[in-house]
């Protein structure tokens, strides 16, 4: 199938949901094509780099969808790229290419269980299959934020607990998903386990998840999104010698 082409959006609302997250509502008549019902697919981001070289592309998830536009949840870090840069200084009206959306990100909701794991990354991606879990649905979801103020209400089914890890300093406690994961009862039955974070935090928790003889590799989603101290591409390249 070929690739949609990139489409021209246009910056129509800003919202600080917490101290350590934006989002933004993008849209504009180039959403006309936009495939519906995307809500945790990815999209990407483009910005310009030196000329003749190829934009600079970063990595979202299309945190909700309305007709003719998107809201994406953007990190606001210290460390800035081009994406938390843009999404803290553009204004109302401001344009960028978005390529996509890829893949959605959905857990198997016949699974018997369910552990999700991610931190703010990976909040937006979490949220909208937690809204999309039928009633039934039990587990836990363990989601690491920056501050206690970055915990957002969440929409879920009553059998899911909901487990917030604080780390100040997103990136440098690789440990800190994976301890509270660990206090947790395994549950009985067939588990399906979607996972991501920053790139330490995730081999650490690959390597508990693996050990786990009753979780079939095709029942675990797990992946980095970003990795400490070095952008998207050097990120990717890492990513892929590590898979
Ligand atoms: C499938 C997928 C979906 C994603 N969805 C989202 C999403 O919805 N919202 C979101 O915010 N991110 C999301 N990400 C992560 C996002 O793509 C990365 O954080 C990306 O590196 C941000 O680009 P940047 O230009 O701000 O920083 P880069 O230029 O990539 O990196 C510059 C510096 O910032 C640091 N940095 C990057 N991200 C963070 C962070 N989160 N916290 C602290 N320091 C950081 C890097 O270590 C580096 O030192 C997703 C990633 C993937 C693969």
């Amino acid at each position: 199938m070929n690739r949609p082409a990139p489409r021209e959006l246009t910056l129509l609302s800003r919202t600080q949901l917490s101290p350590h997250m934006l989002r933004l509502t993008l849209g504009g008549s180039a959403m006309d094509d936009f495939p519906a019902d995307q809500a945790s697919a990815y999209v990407k981001l483009m910005f310009p780099s030196d000329a003749g070289a190829r934009p600079l592309m970063r990595t979202y998830t299309v945190r909700a969808q309305r007709a003719g536009e998107i809201d994406i949840d953007f990190v606001v870090h210290q460390d800035t790229g081009p994406a938390s840069r843009w999404a803290q200084e553009a204004q109302l009206g401001d344009r960028i290419m978005v390529g996509g959306p890829g893949p959605k990100k959905m857990v198997d909701t016949s699974a018997d269980w369910l552990l999700m794991v991610g931190d703010m990354t990976a909040l937006p991606a979490i949220s909208v299959n937690l809204e999309q879990l039928p009633p039934n649905a039990r587990g836990y979801a363990v989601i690491e934020v920056a501050t206690a103020a970055d915990i957002q209400v969440l929409s879920a089914p009553a059998n899911i607990e909901i487990h917030w890890v604080l780390n100040p300093h997103p990136g440098t406690d690789d440990n800190g998903l994976l301890d509270k994961v660990q206090s947790l009862p395994w549950l009985d039955g067939r588990p399906y386990v979607w996972c991501a974070c920053e790139f330490s935090s995730m081999r650490v928790l690959r390597e508990h998840f693996r050990a786990q003889s009753d979780l079939d590799r095709s029942n675990l989603y797990i992946s980095s999104y970003w990795k400490l101290g070095v952008g998207e591409e050097a990120h990717k390249a890492l990513k892929q010698a590590s898979a």
